[in-house]
């Protein structure tokens, strides 16, 4: 199996009164062809920021991303616009991310149009009833405009305007969280037919370790701009490692009433990423954290193949 996706020594910083806010900061993983990567952390970790700058919705101000090969980062506006054909979007808020008055036709016939990719009127319409279909929703909706339709339906519109162009990587960024709990669960199934279907390979970016764990081959732990565990997903709700991810995983439900799990609780609120100062950005909320912790910056290292941990606890130096 081959990357789809390479990215190396990610950044993004973005200037603010204050000072320089570390969105992005030295940010490197690999997405396999096919395969889902979750990226998971509180909002503010930066995490929204890295799924805009694999688009180049924003540009990164160093690193590289490579798409099937290709080094994205230098290419013009005009080589960049036809790359995203195949490099799709999904938003978190589908009643904000659609035209309010464009009805289901335009909005999914939309993209074809933009690109030249139907000749007649005819094409146009049997590719958005095809697309309709695919995605589970029913023609009668196809003259409805977004305000019509609950949220279930709206994030299905989404996921019908990513696919029309026929993408192989899709960006998705909390496509879930704006929706009732029974209707996640409908849309991830979808996402999951989809991806078997077409060969997708996803980005799948949440703040929900549950969804994460259901959706996700590989899940990247992110915190303050910095990836800080990362590793299969199995490995990963086996062995969480860093102390974050730890923390995350013990706030997860348990179905079952018999089994206790303790829940570690973290101290303070996340850090400013602005101007952030040397040492390991979790330090002030890390119940394990020494005095070299708030000095040096850990890096990530593997653990076991494939298992990769940004915490000095795991270099066996203290
Ligand atoms: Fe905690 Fe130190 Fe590990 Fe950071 S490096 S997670 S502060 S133990």
């Amino acid at each position: 199996m081959s990357a789809i996706l390479e990215v190396k020594d990610l950044k993004k910083y973005f200037k603010v009164p204050s000072g320089l806010l570390h969105a992005v900061d030295d940010v490197s993983f690999s997405i396999e062809r096919g395969h889902t990567l979750g990226v998971v952390g509180e909002s503010g970790c930066g995490k929204s920021t890295l799924g805009r700058l694999l688009l180049r919705l924003i540009e990164p101000d160093a690193g590289q991303i490579r798409f099937d090969g290709q080094e994205i980062t230098a290419l013009d506006d005009k080589a960049m616009h036809a790359l995203r054909q195949k490099m799709q979007m999904i938003f978190q808020d589908p009643f904000s991310s659609l035209d309010p008055r464009m009805s289901v036709r335009d909005t999914i016939a939309e993209p074809l149009k933009i690109y030249g990719l139907a000749k007649s009127k005819e094409e146009i319409e049997k590719r958005v009833e095809a697309m309709m279909d695919t995605v589970g929703l029913s023609k009668r909706f196809i003259n409805s405009y977004p305000h019509e339709m609950d949220g279930g339906r709206r994030q299905r519109i989404g996921i019908a305007r990513a696919l029309i162009l026929d993408p192989s990587f899709i960006v998705c960024d909390e496509p879930v969280s704006a929706l009732d709990v029974s209707i996640q669960a409908q849309i991830l199934n979808l996402m999951q037919d989809l991806k078997r279907e077409k060969g997708l390979t996803y980005l799948f970016i949440t703040h929900d370790m549950s969804v994460v764990k259901h959706i996700s081959d590989t899940i990247c732990v992110m915190y303050l701009g910095k990836i800080v565990e990362t590793s299969s997903t199995r490995a990963l709700f086996r062995d969480p490692t860093h102390p974050y991810t730890q923390a995350l995983l013990s706030a997860i439900p348990i179905p079952d009433i018999h089994v206790k799990r303790e829940r570690i609780l973290l101290r303070g609120e996340l850090s400013s990423p602005i101007d952030p100062q040397p040492g390991c950005r979790f330090a002030p909320r890390c119940n394990h954290a020494t005095e070299r912790c708030s000095r040096e910056d850990p890096l990530l290292r593997e653990i076991e193949p494939g298992h990769y941990v940004a915490c000095h606890l795991c270099d066996g130096v203290q």
